[in-house]
């Protein structure tokens, strides 16, 4: 038989899925791929169940059904004063990796260089490979993460046709900054490339610091793709609801490829999430501070027992350093073994660069439910003692 495309039969599965495999198989504490352990609005559940029954149950618009993109209008329009028609410039799409891939379909094409920071989220690199973008990773460095003006100089060149930009950052758990994102919207400028920014973390910053989406800076607007995702802001992963909003020149070519990757996403759905932004606000305004006292949790529990903490600004995740635990193989072997002796299993950092970095750090989800996080603690307590 000819070779299938090389960019998806050389590819491992996703960490998350692996992971996830081996804490069942072991009975481990899941504190891998990044999913709550308690279900977001009952209402907006109730909701989706209801249109399930009741219908409408055909094919949703393409772009997605009228109330929810009005609803996102009003989101976007509320928390970061940016204004999208909903006719024109926002589509609702199966989940934010759908969105992420749909935007690169519309932006890249074959030999354009796409910017991404590593540590990057897996799913950005293959959909940009498949369409025949080159990826162009800027590494930012342990502990803080910080983006340097040097760096983006050294990245950015005549042939960059987008950057990605995942802020709040999974794994780092980095809120870029007023001067990071200044530095970017320069460069954006200068090459004349487009953003596509993925905010699925938007609704999950901690210690105060705010989101502030690229596009809301002078002249982004139209620069900037912003990805979204209702698992996120819900707490509903498992449903896929998603979205980008943009400027209409831009989001007319997203449209088109959405409309060939899933054309729709489940009516019902679409239903309960636009009842959730209209109702439930609150809801996902309180879900930060429960988050962030268990980010203070883990790393206090976490730093004891010799797995160092790093800062985490905003998502799900808190990275840690287990140099001084004096294990000698690699971060996965860590987390493998952790996963089988310790019962907690983690993420591995590695699984988000697209080379080998030598460090040792893995990625905590502390999304879950306090005492779940203390049986992952004890357990760890013993094991590391
Ligand atoms: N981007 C980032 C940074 C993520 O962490 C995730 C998933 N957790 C996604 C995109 C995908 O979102 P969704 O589950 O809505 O597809
Ligand atoms: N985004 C989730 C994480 O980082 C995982 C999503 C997935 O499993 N594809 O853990």
């Amino acid at each position: 038989m000819k070779p299938l495309n090389p960019t998806f039969s050389s590819l491992g599965t996703t960490i998350f899925s692996v992971m996830s495999g081996l804490a069942v198989q072991h009975g481990a504490i899941n504190l891998g791929q990044g999913f709550p352990d308690t279900d977001g609005p009952l209402e907006v559940r109730e909701r989706a169940a209801r249109a399930l029954v009741e219908g409408p149950n055909q094919y949703p618009p393409m772009p997605g059904i009228e109330p929810l993109r009005q609803a996102l209008s009003a989101h976007a329009r509320k928390f970061y004063d940016l204004s999208y028609d909903w006719r024109t410039e926002i589509v609702v799409t199966s989940g934010g990796t759908e969105a992420l891939t749909a935007s690169i379909m519309a932006v890249v094409k074959p030999g354009d260089e796409v910017i991404l920071f590593e540590p990057a989220y897996d799913c950005y690199r293959p959909v940009i490979e498949a369409v025949g973008g080159i990826a162009r990773p800027v590494r930012l460095q342990a502990p803080d993460w910080t983006l340097t003006a040097d760096m983006l100089a050294g990245a950015f060149n005549a042939r960059t046709k987008a950057v990605i930009l995942n802020s709040p950052m999974n794994p780092a758990g980095k809120v870029f900054s007023d001067v990071e994102l200044g530095m970017i919207a320069d460069h954006l400028e200068r090459f004349d490339a487009i953003a596509i920014c993925d905010e699925v973390y938007e609704h999950l910053t901690y210690d105060g610091i705010a989101h502030r989406p690229l596009a809301t800076r002078p002249g982004m607007r139209a620069r900037c793709l912003r990805v979204g995702s209702a698992g996120k802001i819900f707490s509903l992963t498992g449903w896929k609801v998603g979205w980008v909003e943009g400027d209409a020149a831009l989001m007319s070519t997203v449209a088109k490829a959405h409309q060939f990757i899933t054309f729709t996403t489940p009516t019902a759905l679409q239903l309960g999430i636009a009842h959730g932004l209209e109702h439930c606000e609150r809801y996902f305004m309180s879900l930060a501070a429960e988050f962030q006292a268990n980010r203070d949790y883990l790393a206090a529990k976490l730093g004891r027992i010799g797995l160092r903490p790093l800062a985490a600004q905003g998502t799900y995740f808190l990275t840690a350093d287990f140099s001084s635990l004096g294990f000698n193989g690699t971060d996965v072997e860590f987390c493998r073994q952790m996963t089988e002796r310790a019962g907690v299993a983690a993420i591995p950092l590695s699984a988000f660069y697209s080379a080998d970095t030598g460090q040792k750090l893995i990625r905590f989800a502390f999304c879950k439910q306090r005492h779940v996080l203390e049986e992952a603690v004890a357990r760890l307590q013993r094991h590391y003692a």
